[in-house]
């Protein structure tokens, strides 16, 4: 059966780049077993659907899961193309090609070689991305290779590697330093042994150093993750090689046991899953692949605990809110800020701090997360919940209501906290930015307003820029107007909004409210 087309998914690829926007496609999931997606080197493909001129389109076809650059991953097949025996022999043996180079145990193998070896002879190239055993030496010999790689350096393979940000794959951004030992603490005060780490690379070896470290705090941790490069570091037990979009073991049978022991020991008593996926990404397959992953706990459940939920921290942006609760009801956004190292947004900075759109949402009991008051968090005794500074109660809403860390306002006319950046608008009867078209794009084209098509596919496009024009003098009428509307004292924002933020509010407006 087909996904229904929603606006919220279109609005979801439209702010982020994914492969619709590019395309004019949309995912949707298979859920007919008797045929199974057929397969790119990184696992079952996902059905999608392409869209035009606002219209689905009857045919659908298959693309990688993880890659929404078709540079990355170039498969394609119609839902209802058949191949020749020739061809799927060719696809396999490609398929195969594309695998890495060592098998799980033989980079167990050379890492175990490798930590044997004198100081000296512990070196890692750079441009290979690789940990180089003595005979590798010679054909690196033109790399930039560093030497006397020590035990610390292993222990932080983030550090060693570069982070791979390229947007539209893998999308590697790395906790800050602060964050990361927030959420360590975090998850050692909660109690947690066991920690599944889905697409959290540097959480895995904190938790993993502070370990060995500190006999008190002895969190295990599993990393499951696409990046292949991180094999080189872990033992079987630590590290699998991992599809979060289609829940993909690329070592097979094994590794999924491995998993499944992991999230089943104890008789699941003490585990948590953390995941931080590419922003990307779509909130459904994700969805789908995190609840077969407790459904994987699940099955080590006795009977009597059947209500429990498998504990989970789900770090995305706030602005997914309405959409990752649609798939766990039971999840709150928490008003904690993740911070990252290597994105220049989401960096936290002592001056003119850019606030982190990036939060936790989980299903652990928010009155039992402590927000570091020393960060300008602080306790709310009536919402039960640690908030931002910023964020404060609303005696209408009877909550603290902000989602972005900025001080909202109440409308009346809404009965609900808004943006400050926002204004009620009477014709639109709701509040929007100053600047916004009335009845405005919705979801529909961004260039023209139009409903019926997206912006990739508009007949104004080699015109657009004169409709650009026009409907930014449009819209200048339109604030002007609604200047004289507001009331005092309420926020009127009209230093020129960039296209693309606009967008992003765009897409802020459907997802929140
Ligand atoms: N903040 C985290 C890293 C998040 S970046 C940390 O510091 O630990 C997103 C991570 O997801 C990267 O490690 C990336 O390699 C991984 N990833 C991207 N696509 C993936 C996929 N399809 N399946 C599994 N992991 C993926
Ligand atoms: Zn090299
Ligand atoms: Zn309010
Ligand atoms: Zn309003
Ligand atoms: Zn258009």
């Amino acid at each position: 059966m087909a996904a229904p087309r929603d606006g919220l998914g279109a609005v979801e690829t439209e702010g982020n780049g994914g492969r619709s926007e590019s395309s004019g496609a949309e995912v949707v999931l298979s859920s007919d077993p008797a045929t199974p997606a057929p397969l790119c080197p990184h696992g079952p493909t996902l059905l999608f659907v392409k869209v035009s001129q606002g219209r689905e389109g009857t045919r659908r076809f298959y693309a990688c899961s993880a890659c929404r650059d078709r540079k990355d991953c170039n498969f394609f097949q119609w839902e209802d193309e058949k191949l020749s025996g020739a061809r799927l022999a060719a696809r396999e043996a490609y398929n195969r090609r594309c695998q890495p180079p060592l098998s799980r145990m033989q980079c167990v193998e050379r890492y175990l070689k490798f930590i044997e070896l004198p100081l000296s002879q512990r070196k890692f190239c750079q441009r290979c991305q690789q940990l180089l055993l003595p005979d590798d030496w010679e054909k690196h010999g033109e790399h930039q290779v560093v030497g006397d790689v020590s035990l610390t350096q292993l222990k932080r393979p983030s550090r060693l590697l570069y982070p791979l940000e390229n947007k539209k794959t893998n999308a590697q951004y790395l906790f800050a330093d602060r964050s990361c030992q927030f959420l360590v603490d975090l998850l050692s005060t909660l109690g947690f042994r066991r920690v599944l780490c889905v697409g959290t690379p540097r959480l895995h070896e904190l938790i993993r150093l502070k370990a060995s470290g500190d006999k008190k705090s002895n969190i295990k941790s599993l990393l499951l993750d696409i990046d292949f490069r991180y094999s080189q570091f872990y033992m079987e037990d630590s590290f699998c090689h991992y599809n979060m979009f289609n829940h993909h073991f690329f070592d097979g049978k094994a590794a999924l046991e491995v998993c499944r022991t992991f999230l089943q020991e104890d008789k699941g008593e003490g585990v948590i899953m953390v995941t931080d996926p590419p922003f990307g990404g779509l909130v459904e397959p994700l969805a789908v692949t995190f609840k077969k992953l407790i459904a994987m706990w699940k099955e080590g459940q006795s009977q009597d605990n059947s209500h429990k939920e498998l504990p989970i921290f789900w770090i995305f942006p706030y602005f997914f809110e309405s959409r990752i609760c649609q798939f766990f009801p039971s999840f709150c956004m928490l008003d904690y800020q993740v911070d990252y190292d290597n994105h220049a947004l989401y960096k936290h900075g002592k001056t003119g701090r850019k606030q982190s759109p990036v939060r936790i949402f989980t299903n652990i009991p928010p009155n039992k997360i402590i927000l570091p008051i020393e960060e300008g968090y602080r306790f709310c005794p009536l919402c039960q919940r640690y908030v931002s500074l910023e964020n404060q109660h609303c005696e209408h809403c009877n909550s603290c209501t902000s989602k972005d860390g900025r001080k909202w306002n109440h409308c009346f006319f809404c009965k609900k906290c808004v943006k400050p950046s926002w204004i009620h608008c009477s014709i639109c009867n709701h509040c929007a930015l100053p600047d916004h078209s009335c009845e405005g794009p919705k979801d529909g084209c961004f260039v023209c307003g139009e409903l019926d098509h997206k912006r990739s596919t508009c007949p104004n496009i080699s015109t657009s820029k004169k409709v650009n024009k026009a409907v930014r003098k449009k819209k200048q009428r339109k604030s002007n107007k609604m200047k004289m509307e507001t009331t005092k004292g309420q926020s009127m924002n009209h230093t020129s909004v960039t296209r693309k933020k606009e967008r992003r509010e765009t897409a802020h407006q459907y997802l929140c409210s």
